[in-house]
């Protein structure tokens, strides 16, 4: 990484060295500012505990960009594997595949600790970033530019000239501000919670499942999802509603909700020898999505990542989001010639649209992955691959407009409203991917022609 000078010498304090935080370190260090970072916990580098957390991780191409411009593609890309793609299994037994893009387009599997390391290594490699570890900001005072620390058994002060508060949904940064009435929030928790099971790999040391894919078990009594890390092994997610359709609430036995599951999911629980200690050892979690406003106070205290947008994750979208946040933040940064001032007031603005339209769209793709057994679905599924094929230069499906581009969010959720009305009429006129390929662009023509040429923007840049 070589360094701008921008931010010579100024002294910028990061509270979170979670995935987000840590990046921002790094780019912070490389135009030159001299960085010290809170965390709560200690330095994952030396621990085995993975803090509860997912530990595999989609990364997709937004979140490969922010870590190219830290020079960390290529090192992390050597421990990643590819997703092409998402299996969604039947209830009859029989398998749909669904392909997320164009070929060689990919998510790709990360493990979310050697990720969080190497972001942490980096960082440290400036010799700019000084990592406080096992440290606890318990209180901000704003108007001192004071951080109320405490670690090691003793509290101490830090004061700050800029602050950047990246420590996630929890905030503590963003609670005291809504607290001081410096900025509001809004905490969305859904009707739903989830716990994971892992699916250990066979004895031979390879995935039980085709590791290439994403794996959809939904049925009406919750979603399963399996998503394939390195090593063998597969995070299970189970995702289950709450509420009067409440199949695996809290006041039932373990027995009973062993059994519940059993009867849903037999397939998986074949999968999984240790089934019953997974079940009874993992604690189930809600699902949160947090927006606040203003995400910055005095153009010299700012939030990023979780601590200001956390999303659902049914996009696998909330760390790309997060790194995307962090290219947002430099580009500002170089076009505001390293003016810290002028970047933390302009970064919400410019940023917030974005977000706010990704975590409608994460909202709405729970209901969307839900309907995936449907067959209009699947119809639906094909017929906009097929149009990508036919108009290229005019059409991509949210999928890849999501994963594999980096246009605006905002305009992505734009141009999706108009794809899904015209699949909708096209649909409804009983148009379909089956059509032979001539036929398919004659009926699609008129309507892709008249509705996406208002939106039209160099859009194949997009997939
Ligand atoms: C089940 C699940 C699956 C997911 N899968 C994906 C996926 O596949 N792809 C994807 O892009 N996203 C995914 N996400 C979202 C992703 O995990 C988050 O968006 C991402 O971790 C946000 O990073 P962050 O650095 O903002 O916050 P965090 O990762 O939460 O980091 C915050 C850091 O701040 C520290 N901290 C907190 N409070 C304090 C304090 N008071 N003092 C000091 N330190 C503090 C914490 O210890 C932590 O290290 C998933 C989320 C969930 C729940």
């Amino acid at each position: 990484m070589s360094e701008t000078g921008l931010l010579h010498e100024q002294e910028i304090t990061i509270v979170g060295a979670g995935l987000v935080g840590s990046l921002m370190s790094c780019v912070l260090a490389k135009h030159g500012a001299r960085v010290t970072v809170i965390e709560k916990r200690p330095d994952l580098r030396h621990t085995d505990l993975s803090g509860g957390r997912t530990i595999a991780m989609s990364l997709s191409h937004r979140g490969w960009l922010a870590l190219r411009s830290v020079g960390l593609e290529e090192s992390v890309r050597t421990g990643t594997k590819p997703k092409h793609s998402r299996c969604v299994h039947l209830a009859d037994g029989t398998e749909r595949t669904q392909r997320y893009g164009a070929e060689g387009e990919a998510l790709w599997t990360v493990n979310r600790k050697d990720l969080n390391c190497a972001l942490v290594d980096c960082a440290e490699a400036s010799g700019r970033v000084e990592f406080r570890f096992e440290t606890e900001c318990e209180r901000l005072d704003e108007a001192d530019r004071t951080l109320h620390l405490q670690g090691d058994g003793k509290s101490s002060e830090h004061t700050f000239d800029y602050l950047i508060a990246s420590d996630g949904m929890n905030s503590a940064i963003r609670r005291k501000l809504v607290s001081d009435a410096a900025l509001e929030d809004e905490i969305i928790t859904l009707d739903y919670r989830y716990f994971e099971l892992t699916v250990p790999a066979k004895a031979d040391g390879t995935h039980a499942l085709p590791s290439e894919c994403v794996h959809v078990w939904p049925r009406p009594e919750g979603l399963m999802v399996a998503l394939p890390n390195l090593g063998g092994t597969f995070t299970g997610t189970f995702f289950y509603a709450l509420g009067e359709e409440d199949y695996f609430g809290g006041q039932l036995t373990d027995e009973e909700r062993s059994r519940r599951f059993r009867f849903a999911f037999p397939e998986i629980v074949e999968l999984i020898p240790d089934f019953e200690h997974e079940l009874r050892t993992n604690p189930a979690s809600d699902i949160k999505a947090v927006r606040c406003w203003p995400w910055q106070v005095s153009r010299r205290v700012l939030l990023v990542g979780d601590a200001c947008h956390a999303i659902v994750p049914f996009y696998a979208m909330g760390m790309n989001l997060g790194f995307e946040d962090v290219t947002k933040f430099e580009e500002l940064l170089e076009s505001a010639g390293g003016d810290l001032e002028t970047v933390f007031e302009r970064f919400p603005e410019v940023r917030r649209p974005d977000t706010d339209a990704i975590s409608d769209l994460s909202l709405q793709n729970f209901v969307s992955i839900g309907r995936s057994t449907d067959p209009e679905y699947q119809q639906r599924w094909e017929l906009e691959r097929a149009l990508w094929e036919l108009f290229p230069e005019r059409w991509t499906p949210l999928y890849p407009m999501i994963h594999f581009g980096h246009h605006p969010l905002s305009d992505v959720i734009r141009r999706q409203a108009v794809q899904k009305k015209i699949l909708h009429r096209l649909m409804a006129e009983g148009v379909d991917a089956t059509l032979e390929a001539t036929a398919l662009a004659d009926a699609a023509r008129g309507a892709v022609e008249a509705e996406l040429t208002r939106l039209d923007s160099d859009h194949r840049a997009v997939g």
